[in-house]
């Protein structure tokens, strides 16, 4: 009899450990909360608009690659991709805007007519970026990340230097260029990875690489696509998916996990793997004396921002909207203290806002706009209707000046998403929308472990342990716990 693996959620990390695991010969069972697998980016359909409810941005897509080919699949078997031209277009004041272009001679041609000799410095940039890009893809986040020994060995120590873990990336940035829009061009990439330019190593410069070079893709019908593809993989191994299945409990007699108990029964297992918030599965799922770490801990963490989302139906196509707009029309650093050094709802947010109707006539019907508003906040912040209201009024004067037309009026279906509803919808804690924030003191082996100290069968993946936050690191949060479980036992 195989051994039985129970995962907690239907996210990618949880659905790729599930998929890795049946592929080594474990029977893998996943337990779902919600009606849909997904998690994050869980889809919903209103009035002949098809939602994505969290991630929009589909970079580095070798490592969606890799992972079908791990299968003996390719994406292009579940959907197709487009590469967006322009990638994204940076608004920072009326008539003051940058079309990103995806061609790398006239991305050069912008650096230069913002900033002289920048696109030299550019290509040095990029140069170094691709080198930390491989190291890191290719090695680092492939690592368990257990112990500070596994980035022992000399050709990591020896590119430790290049790999600028120990200066920060805006001090890297303002090295090499002057002009603030490039700038903050260049800097922008990191919000991905939950914290401020400042507080990121220059490692991460790398996500400009993916941004620049790799470039800023579409799976047609939605990111929600990438979900289907993984569940049918999933499905075709083996896995079960059990939706509406909400585990309230791991039972740990002697040390070891010995069944999941849910609202509706409970299921034996001989590995148990949580793929929610780690903070969840370990204080909310877990006796006690079977926490590595305690409320204090995880208060000190620096969380990734939640966000306040609209996901709204237009009636009429809107002027001069690209797939992904950037409005950084205000004071990016000081949103950034509001996110990070004094929480509170901001005064005057940078938003962004996604419509995917540019590109895909599916997901709104003919002559309409499908928009997706994101405001970054502050995890664990009063989240009420009159706020959320209040930011929604200041978006839409913003967006309506900055384009120049109606809006507002124009919306035939609206609908509201911020902490509550992550608290309420993944457990997540402090309303986190992306998980943990990559910061030099949580990186790598400083990150929440992936394999319990106190329960010896009980193994954590996804966006708050190894390597982090993203669509991408989550995939291979999966196919790394997924391997440690099987050196520790066989199926
Ligand atoms: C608004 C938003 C925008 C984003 N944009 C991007 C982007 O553009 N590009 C990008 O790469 N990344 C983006 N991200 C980040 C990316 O979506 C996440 O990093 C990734 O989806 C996390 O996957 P996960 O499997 O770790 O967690 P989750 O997706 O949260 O999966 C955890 C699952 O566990 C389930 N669960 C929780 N508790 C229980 C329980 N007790 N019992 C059973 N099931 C339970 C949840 O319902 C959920 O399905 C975005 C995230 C958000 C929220």
């Amino acid at each position: 009899m195989a051994k039985k693996v129970i995962v907690i959620g239907s996210g990618f990390a949880g659905l790729s450990a599930a998929s890795h695991l049946a592929q080594k010969g474990y029977k893998v069972t996943i337990l779902e909360k919600n009606s849909i697998p997904g998690g994050r980016a869980r889809k919903f359909e209103q009035d002949g608009f098809m939602f994505d409810m969290g991630p929009s941005w589909y970079w580095m897509p070798d490592v969606f690659e890799q992972y079908f080919a791990q299968f003996g699949k390719k994406p292009s078997d579940y959907y197709e991709l487009v590469r967006l031209d322009p990638s994204y277009e940076v608004i920072f004041g009326k008539g003051n805007s940058m079309e990103v272009p995806a061609k790398m001679e006239e991305l050069e041609a912008m650096f230069e007519h913002y900033e002289r000799g920048s696109s030299q410095k550019l290509r040095q940039f990029l140069k170094e970026a691709q080198y930390k890009y491989e190291v890191g893809m290719n090695e680092f986040v492939h690592k368990p990340s257990h112990s500070i020994m596994e980035f022992a060995d000399t050709r990591i120590l020896m590119s430790l230097f290049r790999l600028q873990m120990f200066t920060s990336i805006s001090k890297h940035i303002r090295k090499l260029f002057k002009h603030e829009q490039l700038i903050q061009l260049l800097e922008f990439p990191v919000l991905f990875l939950g914290a401020t330019p400042e507080n990121t190593p220059a490692l991460y410069s790398m996500m400009n690489y993916a941004d620049m070079a790799l470039g800023t893709w579409y799976p047609m019908g939605g990111m929600h696509k990438i979900v289907e593809g993984m569940v049918s993989v999933a499905e075709e191994l083996g896995v079960e998916i059990k939706l509406n299945e909400e585990v309230q409990q791991i039972y740990v007699p002697n040390g070891h996990a010995t069944k999941v108990i849910t609202q509706n029964g409970e299921y034996e297992a001989d590995i148990v793997v949580g793929g929610a918030d780690y903070h969840h599965v370990e204080q909310q799922l877990l006796q006690p004396e079977h926490r590595m770490y305690n409320e204090k801990y995880w208060d000190k963490r620096t969380m990734a921002p939640s966000s306040l989302l609209f996901y709204l139906g237009i009636d009429k196509k809107i002027e001069g909207l690209h797939h992904h707009n950037l409005f950084f029309d205000a004071d990016f650093k000081k949103h950034a203290v509001e996110i990070y050094d004094q929480p509170q709802w901001p005064s005057d947010p940078l938003f962004y806002v996604c419509a995917p109707s540019v590109t895909d006539p599916s997901v709104a019907p003919e002559g309409k706009e499908n928009l997706f508003v994101l405001i970054p906040l502050a995890p664990n912040l009063e989240d009420t209707d009159e706020k959320r209201e209040t930011y929604f009024n200041i978006v839409m004067d913003r967006l309506e000046d900055l384009t120049g037309q109606e809006i507002r009026k124009h919306i035939v279906y609206k609908r509201a998403f911020a902490h509550r509803d992550f608290e309420k919808d993944y457990h997540a804690y402090k309303g986190n929308a992306y998980g943990l924030a990559n910061t030099l003191f949580q990186t790598a082996f400083l990150k929440p472990k992936l394999r319990s100290k106190k329960v010896s069968n009980l193994y954590y993946t996804g966006q708050l342990t190894t390597p982090g936050p993203g669509v991408p690191p989550s995939l291979i949060s999966g196919s790394v716990v997924a391997n440690e479980i099987f050196k520790a036992v066989k199926p």
